[in-house]
């Protein structure tokens, strides 16, 4: 009896629910997941496929991560094959036509930025997993507010009912972006010019947006783990050109950066990379803002 009561209960909130299309958002990395949740706000409903503490190139195709994408509306990604290693197999395991490559619910960032380290000769037998070019477009915010008016133009096309709020959202988040843009460049000027090392090619767009100058990447080509005899190489050139730090992302094995840091005697500095890689990376706006305050930490000491 009470059993019924509460079933008739759900079934008249349900008919009185308004008709709204809600979207099921499946975010392959948790930058994506919070642009989503800025431009759907409780319009969508979010879930991040990784965390910061995982490598978004190399990812187990688990049954839960199957499961929240066979209920997907649209797949918001970074695209570019990063997610090449996971993602096919995740979509061959649902017969979801609504996020398949090429359908509207199949959002990739990297559609709406402009590549770097596009590479003029590709051999994925070497070890390189950069084969389009440089997937990790979030490491710039000039990248993030690129893709937010795409986003929005993209829910809107997925959920017409609620295109102007989509399409004000996005404005309103571009608005605070840019502002935060704007003190970010003026709090990170003591780094242009910086010369740094980095483990993978994590950061050419930050590199870019700051004006940051790589020497050397730990990795000989993007994907592959340094050898020993590799990291000695590293070493010559490091001590032709010094570096001032060694940046890997959170998700990173620390051995490399350890190892340059001991002999060249340069802080190994962790980068949040993304939403999660550490504690004070906890939405957009906090990402920068800590990969700011760690490099300007890592310059002074
Ligand atoms: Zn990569």
């Amino acid at each position: 009896m009470r059993l019924l009561t509460i079933g008739a209960f759900a079934a008249a909130l349900t008919a009185a629910t308004p008709a709204f299309a809600n979207l099921n958002v499946f975010a392959c990395e948790p930058e994506w997941a919070a642009l989503a949740t800025e431009i759907g706000g409780d319009k969508v409903s979010v879930y991040s496929a990784t965390t910061g503490l995982q490598d978004p190139h190399q990812i187990q195709a688990r049954p839960g991560l199957i499961a929240r994408a066979r209920n997907a509306d649209i797949s918001v990604c970074s695209g570019a094959e990063l997610e090449i290693g996971w993602l096919p197999q995740i979509l061959a395991q649902t017969s979801n036509q609504k996020i398949r490559p090429g359908a509207p619910g199949a959002f990739d960032a990297a559609n709406f930025v402009k590549l770097v380290d596009v590479p003029t000769k590709f051999d994925r037998a070497e070890g390189d997993i950069h084969s389009q070019g440089n997937p990790h477009i979030q490491t710039s915010p000039a990248n993030i507010l690129a893709i937010a008016k795409p986003l929005a133009d993209r829910f809107a096309q997925l959920d017409p009912g609620n295109a102007q709020f989509y399409q004000s959202r996005a404005a309103d988040f571009s608005t605070r972006w840019q502002a935060a843009m704007a003190k970010w460049q003026a709090e990170a000027a003591p780094l242009k010019g910086m010369p740094i090392a980095v483990e993978h090619l994590s950061w050419t767009y930050l590199e870019n947006w700051l004006g940051l100058r790589r020497v050397v990447a730990l990795e000989p080509k993007p994907g592959v783990p340094p050898s020993a005899g590799y990291l000695a190489q590293v070493v010559d050139t490091l001590q032709k050109d010094p570096a001032k730090m060694v940046i890997r992302a959170a998700y990173e094995d620390d051995r490399p950066s350890k190892f340059i840091s001991d002999r060249q005697h340069i802080p190994a500095v962790v980068l949040p990379f993304t939403i999660g890689g550490t504690d004070a990376a906890k939405n957009l706006f906090s990402l920068y803002d800590d990969t700011i305050n760690r490099l300007l930490a890592a310059a002074k000491g």
